[in-house]
Protein backbone atom coordinates (compact mmCIF):
# COMPACT_ATOMS: atom_id res chain seq x y z
CA UNK A 1 0.00 0.00 0.00
CA UNK A 2 1.01 3.40 -0.91
CA UNK A 3 0.26 6.78 -0.07
CA UNK A 4 -1.77 8.35 -2.58
CA UNK A 5 -1.16 12.20 -3.66
CA UNK A 6 -4.23 13.02 -1.63
CA UNK A 7 -3.18 11.21 1.37
CA UNK A 8 -4.77 7.82 1.82
CA UNK A 9 -3.29 4.33 1.58
CA UNK A 10 -4.07 3.29 -2.09
CA UNK A 11 -2.74 -0.36 -3.25
CA UNK A 12 0.13 -0.51 -5.71
CA UNK A 13 1.02 -3.32 -7.93
CA UNK A 14 4.37 -3.55 -8.78
CA UNK A 15 4.29 -4.92 -12.24
CA UNK A 16 8.28 -6.08 -12.11
CA UNK A 17 7.34 -8.64 -9.26
CA UNK A 18 3.71 -9.57 -9.90
CA UNK A 19 3.09 -13.26 -10.91
CA UNK A 20 -0.11 -12.41 -11.93
CA UNK A 21 -2.22 -14.80 -9.42
CA UNK A 22 -4.66 -12.26 -9.50
CA UNK A 23 -5.07 -13.09 -5.36
CA UNK A 24 -5.31 -9.48 -4.95
CA UNK A 25 -8.12 -8.90 -6.60
CA UNK A 26 -10.07 -12.54 -5.33
CA UNK A 27 -9.83 -10.76 -1.81
CA UNK A 28 -10.62 -6.83 -2.19
CA UNK A 29 -13.58 -6.04 -0.39
CA UNK A 30 -14.75 -3.58 -3.32
CA UNK A 31 -14.48 -5.85 -6.07
CA UNK A 32 -16.21 -8.77 -4.99
CA UNK A 33 -19.69 -6.85 -4.30
CA UNK A 34 -21.83 -10.18 -3.71
CA UNK A 35 -19.41 -11.87 -1.53
CA UNK A 36 -19.97 -8.46 0.62
CA UNK A 37 -23.37 -8.64 0.57
CA UNK A 38 -24.24 -11.79 1.54
CA UNK A 39 -22.18 -11.48 4.08
CA UNK A 40 -23.91 -8.11 4.67
CA UNK A 41 -27.10 -10.20 5.36
CA UNK A 42 -29.82 -7.96 7.61
CA UNK A 43 -28.92 -9.12 11.11
CA UNK A 44 -32.82 -9.86 13.31
CA UNK A 45 -31.63 -7.04 15.62
CA UNK A 46 -29.55 -4.63 17.05
CA UNK A 47 -29.16 -3.68 20.87
CA UNK A 48 -28.48 -0.53 21.57
CA UNK A 49 -26.54 0.28 25.16
CA UNK A 50 -24.26 2.75 26.94
CA UNK A 51 -21.43 2.48 29.95
CA UNK A 52 -18.16 3.06 31.00
CA UNK A 53 -15.24 1.23 32.69
CA UNK A 54 -15.31 1.26 36.07
CA UNK A 55 -11.56 2.38 36.41
CA UNK A 56 -11.82 6.14 36.27
CA UNK A 57 -8.18 6.33 34.90
CA UNK A 58 -8.67 3.87 32.22
CA UNK A 59 -11.78 5.78 31.49
CA UNK A 60 -9.96 9.38 31.68
CA UNK A 61 -7.38 7.53 29.02
CA UNK A 62 -10.77 6.59 26.62
CA UNK A 63 -12.12 8.69 24.06
CA UNK A 64 -16.10 7.98 25.22
CA UNK A 65 -16.53 5.62 28.91
CA UNK A 66 -13.48 3.41 27.63
CA UNK A 67 -16.08 0.22 26.52
CA UNK A 68 -12.88 -0.55 24.44
CA UNK A 69 -10.73 -1.19 27.44
CA UNK A 70 -13.64 -3.48 28.84
CA UNK A 71 -14.25 -5.49 25.80
CA UNK A 72 -10.15 -6.14 25.13
CA UNK A 73 -9.33 -6.40 29.14
CA UNK A 74 -11.85 -9.45 28.74
CA UNK A 75 -10.86 -11.25 25.85
CA UNK A 76 -6.78 -10.34 27.53
CA UNK A 77 -8.01 -12.39 30.73
CA UNK A 78 -8.89 -15.19 28.94
CA UNK A 79 -5.28 -15.85 27.09
CA UNK A 80 -6.49 -14.05 24.01
CA UNK A 81 -4.90 -10.69 22.35
CA UNK A 82 -6.58 -7.82 20.44
CA UNK A 83 -5.74 -5.90 17.41
CA UNK A 84 -6.27 -2.08 17.68
CA UNK A 85 -4.53 1.12 16.46
CA UNK A 86 -1.40 2.83 17.83
CA UNK A 87 0.49 6.37 16.95
CA UNK A 88 3.49 5.48 15.17
CA UNK A 89 6.63 7.84 16.75
CA UNK A 90 6.30 9.40 13.13
CA UNK A 91 3.10 10.88 14.35
CA UNK A 92 0.72 8.10 11.89
CA UNK A 93 -2.01 5.64 13.53
CA UNK A 94 -1.09 1.81 12.48
CA UNK A 95 -2.55 -1.25 13.66
CA UNK A 96 -0.43 -3.47 16.07
CA UNK A 97 -1.46 -6.75 18.41
CA UNK A 98 -1.56 -6.22 22.41
CA UNK A 99 -0.62 -9.20 24.33
CA UNK A 100 -1.40 -7.97 27.39
CA UNK A 101 -3.15 -4.76 29.75
CA UNK A 102 0.00 -2.76 28.93
CA UNK A 103 0.47 -3.02 25.79
CA UNK A 104 -3.27 -2.26 25.09
CA UNK A 105 -2.81 1.45 26.58
CA UNK A 106 -1.77 3.17 23.55
CA UNK A 107 -4.45 1.62 21.69
CA UNK A 108 -7.09 3.97 24.20
CA UNK A 109 -8.29 6.74 22.03
CA UNK A 110 -9.42 7.67 18.83
CA UNK A 111 -6.34 8.67 16.14
CA UNK A 112 -8.43 10.63 13.73
CA UNK A 113 -6.42 9.94 10.68
CA UNK A 114 -6.23 6.60 8.31
CA UNK A 115 -4.37 3.87 10.11
CA UNK A 116 -1.52 1.51 8.28
CA UNK A 117 -2.98 -2.31 8.42
CA UNK A 118 0.61 -3.49 7.05
CA UNK A 119 0.74 -7.60 7.67
CA UNK A 120 -1.45 -7.22 10.31
CA UNK A 121 -4.05 -9.76 8.96
CA UNK A 122 -1.64 -12.03 8.43
CA UNK A 123 -0.75 -12.59 12.35
CA UNK A 124 -3.92 -12.34 13.35
CA UNK A 125 -4.63 -15.39 11.30
CA UNK A 126 -1.74 -17.47 12.54
CA UNK A 127 -3.59 -16.27 16.14
CA UNK A 128 -6.66 -17.58 14.67
CA UNK A 129 -5.38 -20.60 13.65
CA UNK A 130 -3.77 -21.32 17.08
CA UNK A 131 -6.75 -21.28 18.73
CA UNK A 132 -6.85 -18.27 20.67
CA UNK A 133 -9.46 -15.88 21.24
CA UNK A 134 -8.50 -12.53 18.94
CA UNK A 135 -10.24 -9.44 19.21
CA UNK A 136 -9.80 -7.33 16.25
CA UNK A 137 -11.16 -3.81 16.31
CA UNK A 138 -11.01 -0.83 13.60
CA UNK A 139 -13.36 1.26 11.10
CA UNK A 140 -15.78 -0.35 9.36
CA UNK A 141 -14.26 -1.21 6.02
CA UNK A 142 -11.38 -2.17 7.96
CA UNK A 143 -13.51 -5.24 9.58
CA UNK A 144 -14.50 -5.61 5.74
CA UNK A 145 -10.82 -6.10 4.61
CA UNK A 146 -10.51 -8.58 6.99
CA UNK A 147 -13.09 -10.34 6.56
CA UNK A 148 -12.70 -10.22 2.54
CA UNK A 149 -9.14 -11.58 3.21
CA UNK A 150 -10.65 -14.67 5.59
CA UNK A 151 -13.05 -15.65 3.19
CA UNK A 152 -16.17 -14.39 4.34
CA UNK A 153 -15.59 -17.43 7.15
CA UNK A 154 -15.82 -16.28 11.00
CA UNK A 155 -14.48 -18.83 13.22
CA UNK A 156 -15.72 -18.59 16.24
CA UNK A 157 -13.08 -17.28 18.15
CA UNK A 158 -12.80 -13.89 16.17
CA UNK A 159 -14.64 -11.35 18.00
CA UNK A 160 -15.10 -8.07 15.77
CA UNK A 161 -15.61 -4.06 17.21
CA UNK A 162 -15.80 -1.06 15.07
CA UNK A 163 -16.30 2.23 15.34
CA UNK A 164 -18.94 4.49 14.81
CA UNK A 165 -16.87 6.05 11.77
CA UNK A 166 -17.47 9.28 10.52
CA UNK A 167 -14.74 9.12 7.66
CA UNK A 168 -11.17 9.30 7.81
CA UNK A 169 -9.21 12.54 6.88
CA UNK A 170 -5.94 12.97 4.81
CA UNK A 171 -2.36 12.46 5.93
CA UNK A 172 -1.59 15.47 3.46
CA UNK A 173 -4.18 17.66 5.82
CA UNK A 174 -2.13 16.31 8.78
CA UNK A 175 0.68 16.86 7.50
CA UNK A 176 -0.28 20.31 6.44
CA UNK A 177 -1.32 20.93 10.05
CA UNK A 178 1.77 20.07 12.06
CA UNK A 179 4.13 22.26 9.71
CA UNK A 180 2.02 24.98 10.61
CA UNK A 181 1.64 24.32 14.11
CA UNK A 182 5.30 24.24 14.52
CA UNK A 183 5.47 27.54 12.56
CA UNK A 184 3.25 29.09 14.53
CA UNK A 185 4.84 27.53 17.80
CA UNK A 186 8.07 28.38 16.69
CA UNK A 187 9.07 24.52 17.86
CA UNK A 188 12.33 23.02 16.30
CA UNK A 189 9.85 19.47 15.47
CA UNK A 190 7.07 18.11 15.34
CA UNK A 191 5.02 17.63 18.53
CA UNK A 192 6.24 14.74 20.58
CA UNK A 193 2.85 13.16 20.52
CA UNK A 194 -0.58 14.02 19.83
CA UNK A 195 -3.84 13.15 21.67
CA UNK A 196 -7.19 14.06 19.63
CA UNK A 197 -9.18 13.51 22.62
CA UNK A 198 -7.98 15.12 25.59
CA UNK A 199 -10.89 15.29 28.46
CA UNK A 200 -8.68 18.04 30.47
CA UNK A 201 -11.59 20.32 29.49
CA UNK A 202 -14.61 17.73 29.39
CA UNK A 203 -16.35 15.60 27.00
CA UNK A 204 -19.89 17.01 28.09
CA UNK A 205 -21.25 18.61 25.33
CA UNK A 206 -17.82 17.89 22.78
CA UNK A 207 -16.12 19.73 25.26
CA UNK A 208 -12.55 17.38 24.51
CA UNK A 209 -9.32 19.37 23.50
CA UNK A 210 -6.72 18.37 20.92
CA UNK A 211 -3.51 17.95 23.01
CA UNK A 212 -0.12 18.51 21.91
CA UNK A 213 3.52 17.81 23.66
CA UNK A 214 6.27 19.95 21.83
CA UNK A 215 8.59 18.50 24.71
CA UNK A 216 10.21 19.89 27.31
CA UNK A 217 7.01 20.83 29.60
CA UNK A 218 5.49 22.43 26.58
CA UNK A 219 1.93 20.88 26.21
CA UNK A 220 -0.59 22.90 24.47
CA UNK A 221 -4.19 22.07 24.34
CA UNK A 222 -6.48 23.54 21.79
CA UNK A 223 -10.43 23.24 21.51
CA UNK A 224 -12.09 21.08 19.05
CA UNK A 225 -13.72 23.81 17.98
CA UNK A 226 -10.75 25.89 17.64
CA UNK A 227 -8.48 23.35 16.33
CA UNK A 228 -7.22 23.94 12.40
CA UNK A 229 -7.12 19.95 11.71
CA UNK A 230 -10.21 19.10 14.45
CA UNK A 231 -12.45 22.04 12.12
CA UNK A 232 -11.25 20.17 8.86
CA UNK A 233 -11.78 16.79 9.25
CA UNK A 234 -15.48 17.78 10.61
CA UNK A 235 -16.39 20.11 7.95
CA UNK A 236 -15.96 16.44 5.43
CA UNK A 237 -13.95 18.63 2.87
CA UNK A 238 -10.93 16.44 2.88
CA UNK A 239 -11.92 13.06 3.60
CA UNK A 240 -10.96 9.50 1.35
CA UNK A 241 -13.35 9.33 -1.59
CA UNK A 242 -14.45 5.91 -0.73
CA UNK A 243 -16.18 7.31 2.66
CA UNK A 244 -18.47 9.71 0.86
CA UNK A 245 -19.78 6.36 -0.15
CA UNK A 246 -19.31 3.67 2.33
CA UNK A 247 -19.87 0.23 1.51
CA UNK A 248 -20.44 -0.29 5.24
CA UNK A 249 -22.60 2.46 6.08
CA UNK A 250 -25.78 2.21 8.35
CA UNK A 251 -26.39 -0.82 10.56
CA UNK A 252 -27.33 -2.76 7.81
CA UNK A 253 -23.60 -2.54 6.34
CA UNK A 254 -22.27 -3.21 9.61
CA UNK A 255 -20.24 -6.59 9.74
CA UNK A 256 -18.94 -6.37 13.20
CA UNK A 257 -19.88 -7.58 16.28
CA UNK A 258 -19.95 -4.84 18.49
CA UNK A 259 -20.02 -1.05 17.15
CA UNK A 260 -18.29 1.69 19.32
CA UNK A 261 -19.29 5.29 19.71
CA UNK A 262 -19.60 8.26 21.84
CA UNK A 263 -22.72 8.35 23.77
CA UNK A 264 -23.08 11.96 22.53
CA UNK A 265 -26.22 13.91 24.11
CA UNK A 266 -26.68 11.38 27.17
CA UNK A 267 -26.12 14.30 29.31
CA UNK A 268 -29.84 15.45 28.33
CA UNK A 269 -30.53 11.92 29.91
CA UNK A 270 -27.98 11.37 32.84
CA UNK A 271 -26.60 13.94 35.57
CA UNK A 272 -23.85 16.31 34.43
CA UNK A 273 -21.27 14.96 36.97
CA UNK A 274 -22.08 10.98 35.79
CA UNK A 275 -21.20 11.95 31.60
CA UNK A 276 -18.48 14.47 32.34
CA UNK A 277 -15.76 11.58 32.61
CA UNK A 278 -16.94 10.36 29.07
CA UNK A 279 -20.01 8.17 28.07
CA UNK A 280 -19.62 5.04 25.31
CA UNK A 281 -22.39 3.82 23.25
CA UNK A 282 -22.47 0.47 22.06
CA UNK A 283 -24.80 -1.49 19.11
CA UNK A 284 -24.29 -5.04 19.57
CA UNK A 285 -25.27 -7.22 15.63
CA UNK A 286 -24.66 -10.51 17.03
CA UNK A 287 -25.18 -13.55 19.45
CA UNK A 288 -21.05 -13.52 20.17
CA UNK A 289 -21.18 -9.44 20.92
CA UNK A 290 -23.90 -10.27 23.27
CA UNK A 291 -22.25 -13.33 24.98
CA UNK A 292 -18.60 -11.08 25.23
CA UNK A 293 -20.59 -8.16 26.92
CA UNK A 294 -22.66 -9.78 29.56
CA UNK A 295 -19.00 -11.17 30.76
CA UNK A 296 -17.55 -7.63 31.39
CA UNK A 297 -17.00 -7.43 35.09
CA UNK A 298 -16.75 -3.78 35.09
CA UNK A 299 -18.87 -1.87 33.45
CA UNK A 300 -23.03 -1.92 33.47
CA UNK A 301 -24.48 -1.63 30.06
CA UNK A 302 -27.79 0.57 30.17
CA UNK A 303 -30.36 0.01 27.24
CA UNK A 304 -30.29 3.47 25.16
CA UNK A 305 -33.15 4.13 22.17
CA UNK A 306 -32.08 3.85 18.72
CA UNK A 307 -33.92 7.13 18.10
CA UNK A 308 -31.94 9.10 20.49
CA UNK A 309 -28.32 7.10 19.64
CA UNK A 310 -28.83 8.05 15.67
CA UNK A 311 -30.19 11.53 16.08
CA UNK A 312 -26.68 12.29 17.83
CA UNK A 313 -24.99 9.97 15.81
CA UNK A 314 -25.54 10.45 12.12
CA UNK A 315 -22.73 8.87 11.32
CA UNK A 316 -23.99 5.75 12.47
CA UNK A 317 -26.77 5.33 10.10
CA UNK A 318 -25.11 7.14 6.54
CA UNK A 319 -21.87 8.39 5.22
CA UNK A 320 -20.36 11.56 5.37
CA UNK A 321 -21.61 14.16 2.58
CA UNK A 322 -19.04 15.87 0.73
CA UNK A 323 -19.93 19.37 0.21
CA UNK A 324 -20.26 20.82 -2.37
CA UNK A 325 -17.20 23.51 -2.40
CA UNK A 326 -15.23 19.90 -1.41
CA UNK A 327 -13.29 19.39 -5.13
CA UNK A 328 -11.64 23.19 -5.69
CA UNK A 329 -10.94 22.90 -1.73
CA UNK A 330 -9.28 19.72 -2.10
CA UNK A 331 -7.58 21.09 -5.55
CA UNK A 332 -6.22 23.28 -3.16
CA UNK A 333 -5.15 21.23 -0.46
CA UNK A 334 -3.91 18.32 -2.43
CA UNK A 335 -2.05 20.36 -4.95
CA UNK A 336 0.44 22.42 -2.54
CA UNK A 337 3.55 21.41 -0.60
CA UNK A 338 2.48 21.34 2.76
CA UNK A 339 5.14 24.23 3.58
CA UNK A 340 3.05 26.94 0.46
CA UNK A 341 0.04 26.59 1.81
CA UNK A 342 -2.01 27.76 5.08
CA UNK A 343 -4.54 26.01 6.75
CA UNK A 344 -6.68 28.84 8.59
CA UNK A 345 -6.68 31.26 5.20
CA UNK A 346 -8.36 28.01 3.71
CA UNK A 347 -10.36 27.15 6.74
CA UNK A 348 -11.47 31.08 6.62
CA UNK A 349 -12.57 30.00 2.87
CA UNK A 350 -14.69 26.96 4.22
CA UNK A 351 -17.23 28.53 7.00
CA UNK A 352 -18.59 31.32 4.54
CA UNK A 353 -18.97 28.65 1.29
CA UNK A 354 -21.01 26.99 4.26
CA UNK A 355 -22.78 29.96 5.13
CA UNK A 356 -23.23 30.63 1.64
CA UNK A 357 -24.74 27.13 0.69
CA UNK A 358 -27.21 27.70 3.33
CA UNK A 359 -28.41 30.61 2.82
CA UNK A 360 -28.99 29.27 -1.01
CA UNK A 361 -30.78 26.27 0.07
CA UNK A 362 -32.83 28.13 2.54
CA UNK A 363 -33.85 30.52 -0.58
CA UNK A 364 -34.44 27.75 -3.03
CA UNK A 365 -36.65 26.03 -0.68
CA UNK A 366 -38.30 29.26 0.10
CA UNK A 367 -38.77 29.49 -3.95
CA UNK A 368 -40.37 25.83 -3.88
CA UNK A 369 -42.81 26.54 -1.95
CA UNK A 370 -43.69 30.02 -2.49
CA UNK A 371 -44.04 28.01 -6.33
CA UNK A 372 -45.93 25.01 -5.02
CA UNK A 373 -48.19 27.21 -3.12
CA UNK A 374 -48.89 29.47 -6.20
CA UNK A 375 -49.66 26.05 -8.53
CA UNK A 376 -52.68 25.06 -6.00
CA UNK A 377 -54.32 28.41 -6.36
CA UNK A 378 -57.93 27.67 -7.63
C1 LIG B 1 -11.60 8.13 12.18
C2 LIG B 1 -12.59 7.98 13.31
C3 LIG B 1 -13.86 8.56 13.21
C4 LIG B 1 -14.80 8.42 14.27
N1 LIG B 1 -16.04 8.99 14.15
C5 LIG B 1 -16.94 8.88 15.17
C6 LIG B 1 -18.24 9.47 15.08
O1 LIG B 1 -18.58 10.14 14.09
N2 LIG B 1 -19.09 9.30 16.12
C7 LIG B 1 -18.75 8.56 17.24
O2 LIG B 1 -19.56 8.42 18.15
N3 LIG B 1 -17.54 7.98 17.33
C8 LIG B 1 -16.64 8.12 16.33
N4 LIG B 1 -15.39 7.52 16.44
C9 LIG B 1 -15.14 6.58 17.56
C10 LIG B 1 -14.90 7.23 18.89
O3 LIG B 1 -14.06 8.37 18.74
C11 LIG B 1 -14.24 6.24 19.86
O4 LIG B 1 -13.10 5.67 19.29
C12 LIG B 1 -15.12 5.11 20.22
O5 LIG B 1 -16.24 5.67 20.83
C13 LIG B 1 -14.45 4.12 21.19
O6 LIG B 1 -14.17 4.80 22.35
P1 LIG B 1 -13.87 4.07 23.74
O7 LIG B 1 -13.96 5.10 24.80
O8 LIG B 1 -14.72 2.85 23.90
O9 LIG B 1 -12.41 3.54 23.64
P2 LIG B 1 -11.09 4.15 23.03
O10 LIG B 1 -9.97 3.69 23.87
O11 LIG B 1 -11.18 5.58 22.79
O12 LIG B 1 -11.07 3.34 21.68
C14 LIG B 1 -10.09 3.36 20.78
C15 LIG B 1 -10.50 2.36 19.72
O13 LIG B 1 -10.50 3.01 18.47
C16 LIG B 1 -9.64 2.29 17.61
N5 LIG B 1 -9.03 3.29 16.75
C17 LIG B 1 -8.40 4.43 17.14
N6 LIG B 1 -7.97 5.11 16.09
C18 LIG B 1 -8.30 4.39 14.99
C19 LIG B 1 -8.10 4.57 13.60
N7 LIG B 1 -7.45 5.62 13.10
N8 LIG B 1 -8.56 3.62 12.76
C20 LIG B 1 -9.20 2.53 13.22
N9 LIG B 1 -9.44 2.31 14.54
C21 LIG B 1 -9.00 3.23 15.41
C22 LIG B 1 -8.65 1.56 18.50
O14 LIG B 1 -8.15 0.41 17.88
C23 LIG B 1 -9.56 1.21 19.65
O15 LIG B 1 -10.33 0.09 19.32
C24 LIG B 1 -14.45 7.67 15.43
C25 LIG B 1 -13.16 7.13 15.53
C26 LIG B 1 -12.22 7.26 14.49
C27 LIG B 1 -10.85 6.65 14.63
Amino acid sequence: MVVSHEGFYRPSINEQTCIGCHRCLHTCPLLDEEARRRAQAPRERHLFRYGWITDPELRRESSGGGLFSALALAVLSRGGCVFGVVMGDDLRPYHTKAENAAELQAMRGSKYLPSRVGDIYRELRRELRSGRQVLFSGVPCQIGGLLAYLGYKRPPNLLLVDIVCHGVPSLHLWDCYLHEEQQKRHAPGAPRSVSFRDKSSGWNHYGYSIRKDWGAGDVQYTQQGQDAFMRAFLSNMFLSKACYNCRYQGLAGKLSDITLGDAWGIWEELPEEQCAPGVSLAVIHTEAGEALCRELSGPVLEPRSPEQSLRHNPSLARAAVRPAAASSMRRKLFSAKPCRLSLEKLLRRITPGRLRTRLRNLLRRWLNTCRQGSAGLP
